[in-house]
């Protein structure tokens, strides 16, 4: 009996990997053809100064209109994308549209901000990321100072000399580093002081935490002044609340960005808030 559901359960194990090789055989093959039809999408979200209610940059964020599936998110389909090595076609069709996009609404409305991309491991890892902004810059016409890249902290976890290299060349040419999701996974404090980090993003983990009764709070003011020590700007990701709102400013946290402010929207929608931005504070209304 025992060996007859040994038997079963092996059954059952290799059917289920069979059907994730076929799943991730024609995740694949979607994501190649996406990238040939343009199925790819960008929306936005606002990064605002807390204390001017100004927006100091946009970060893009990327999505795919699936002709089956529909709308889908990065959690649907970044895993495929990175173990393909496909990753990186698709983040240089990033970079290149959210700098096509930056530099019309500087064009368009004047717009000062920064426009910030996110990097996966594998892209600054086995692409020439250097080279592809490099050409993605000139192309596009926009200022490297205009371009801030988003790193997430996991990245670090190996490979450290070879991608810090990489990060110290883009800072040379100009482009501003963010460390992304800080404090999530692997203890950083050791790396903060080896990168050429401008921006760290706390992870929305931590302003979750900023509620009545939570201790968590406390990290996020902690890591707000070791970020203040080491000069280097703070943006709280992922508020929902105007608790958290209140406490971050009173906390001195320098940005912030969150459905609080504004869910990922359009790049239509976006242009509309750097116009009223220009005339008036956007942010608290
Ligand atoms: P991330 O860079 O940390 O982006 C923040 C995520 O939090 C976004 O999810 C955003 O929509 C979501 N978010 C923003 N405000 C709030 C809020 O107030 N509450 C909550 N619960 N969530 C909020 P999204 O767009 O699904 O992206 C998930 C992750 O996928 C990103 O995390 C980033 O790591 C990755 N990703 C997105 N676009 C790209 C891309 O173009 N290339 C690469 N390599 N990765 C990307
Ligand atoms: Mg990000
Ligand atoms: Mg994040």
């Amino acid at each position: 009996k025992a060996k007859e559901s040994g038997k079963n359960t092996v059954r059952i194990f290799s059917f289920a990997i069979a059907e994730e090789v076929l799943l991730k055989f024609n995740m694949e093959k979607g994501l190649r053809k996406a990238l040939e039809k343009e199925e790819f999408e960008l929306i936005y979200q606002p990064q605002y100064d807390i204390e001017t209610g100004r927006i100091r940059g946009v970060e893009a964020l990327l999505r795919w209109n699936n002709p089956f599936k529909g709308h889908l998110e990065p959690v649907d389909f970044i895993n495929v994308a990175e173990e393909t090595g496909l990753i990186i076609p698709i983040g240089e069709w990033v970079i290149k549209k959210a700098c096509e996009t930056a530099k019309k609404w500087k064009s368009e409305y004047d717009f000062q901000g920064m426009i910030s991309v996110n990097i996966s491991a594998t892209q600054l890892r086995n692409g020439d990321i250097v080279k592809a902004i490099k050409d993605i810059l000139s192309e596009t016409e926009l200022s490297p100072s205009s371009l801030e890249i988003e790193i997430s902290e996991n990245t670090f976890a190996d490979c450290l000399d070879e991608t810090i290299l990489k990060m110290i060349e883009l800072k040379k040419m100009g482009i501003k580093i963010s460390l992304d999701n800080f404090g999530k996974g692997y203890s950083s404090l050791g790396y903060l002081r080896r990168l050429p980090i401008h921006v760290l993003k706390i992870d929305k983990s931590f302003v979750e935490e900023i509620n009545p009764g939570y201790q968590g709070k406390k990290i996020v003011s902690s890591i707000i002044s070791l970020a203040q020590d080491l000069d280097i700007d703070v943006i709280a990701e992922g508020i929902e609340t105007s608790e958290q709102y209140d406490y971050l400013k009173k906390a001195r946290c320098g940005f912030i960005q969150g459905h609080f402010t504004s869910k990922p929207i359009s790049e239509e929608l976006i242009g509309e808030l750097i116009k009223r931005d220009l005339k008036e504070k956007s942010f608290p209304e």
